[in-house]
């Protein structure tokens, strides 16, 4: 009798256990972009309620396309990794516009959209469009790692592995292969844990057979992570405080924040604040009660952010960047899309009842 081959053995059983998410069974390329979009670099559970949201309000691409960035922060608020969101709305505004609302079926159009890598190109052109590009993301790394004894880290086998899952791929069914490696990685092949004992293609792997499972995949080694001290100050005016909008492109643009920034080396937290204050806003202004500080981590660095009530002493605003500047009651707060230190800093803020006083 004729053996199965790696790719029956893996949808036979992706049949049975593949996991059931709520962007699986549709073949609606937005919905499916949407949700590898969200995917990339976060846990499916987080990104299940946002998904979910995101389609009540947005649940086209011509909605996303016609809607305000402002509006789209907001909903992805929490979820990290703006530019995805930016990227989105960018992207799905030229198909609108080029592609007359079409999501390309062409690798090299759809590569092309802003924020689109050879990951989401190959996840959405195979899931939604059957063509058979393999997916290589975490998951898949760790399992193709175990799977070749691959003998260095598994980032750079990334071609490598590629390659071999080109061989592999059911060109029939290839969503579904890819999405069933990436189940394998999740439910069986797990980072700590891997349960060969339960796995499909356990025949055709070399770790397995050698009983090297432990060693793979290879570990690089991590450089210490930087970390930084900030200051912040949350000025009133009234009932009101002031925050800025952060630029457009990097880290968390297009989000609001309180004033201020990093602390140089040898400079005491009042003068940061002072100076970072001026510096962004033009205000001059004098530090009250401290808030409390947070720490927070990034993917490259980690903070701790200090925050002080602060009072304005020259009482105008410069004009410079004032469309990125507003002042807002507490209440407002959730107009804003805001990151999510500054959300921990909201937190002490209401313990506190917003107090400025002592
Ligand atoms: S046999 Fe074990 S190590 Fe190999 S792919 Fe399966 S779960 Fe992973």
């Amino acid at each position: 009798m004729k053996s199965l081959s790696f790719s029956e053995k893996l949808l036979h059983w992706y049949d049975r256990k593949g996991r059931e998410l709520p962007w699986r069974g549709t073949k609606d390329p937005f919905r499916i972009w949407l949700s590898e979009v969200m995917l990339q670099q976060t846990q499916v559970e987080t990104v299940i309620p946002y998904y979910e949201n995101w389609l009540e309000q947005f649940p086209t691409l011509e909605s996303v396309a016609g809607s305000e960035r402002d509006e789209l922060l907001k909903m992805w608020e929490g979820l990290g990794y703006y530019s995805r969101c930016r990227n989105f709305h960018e992207a799905c505004r030229l198909v609108q516009n080029k592609h007359a609302g079409e999501i390309p079926t062409e690798w090299s159009d759809f590569r092309a959209l802003p924020g689109v890598g050879d990951y989401t190109a190959a996840a959405v052109l195979s899931i939604a469009f059957q063509q058979p590009y393999p997916v290589v993301d975490g998951n898949v790394r760790r399992v193709m790692a175990r799977l070749m004894s691959y003998g260095e880290p598994a980032p750079k086998g990334t071609t490598l592995f590629k390659e071999q899952l080109a061989k592999w791929i059911n060109s029939d069914r290839p969503g579904d292969f890819n999405q069933a490696m990436m189940d394998l990685g999740s439910e069986v092949c797990k980072r700590y844990t891997p349960h060969c004992s339960a796995c499909p293609v356990a025949q055709h792997c070399h770790s397995k057979q050698e009983g090297t499972v432990g060693k793979f995949p290879v570990k690089s080694v991590k450089k210490p992570r930087p970390h930084k001290i900030v200051v912040a100050g949350i000025i009133w005016r009234g009932e009101k405080f002031l925050i800025q909008k952060r630029p457009a492109k990097g880290l968390l643009g297009g989000l609001w924040e309180f004033p201020g920034g990093k602390v140089e080396k040898g400079e005491s937290l009042s003068d940061a604040l002072i100076r970072e204050i001026e510096e962004e806003t033009g205000l001059a202004v004098a530090e009250g009660k401290k808030v409390g500080a947070i720490n927070h981590s990034y993917t490259h660095f980690s903070i701790t952010l200090h925050l002080y009530h602060c009072r304005p002493l020259n009482g105008i605003q410069s004009n410079k960047n004032s469309q990125f500047r507003r002042w807002i009651s507490p209440q407002q707060r959730s107009q804003f899309a805001f990151p999510r230190a500054t959300h921990k800093l909201f937190e002490i803020l209401e313990s506190e009842a917003w107090r400025t006083d002592a």
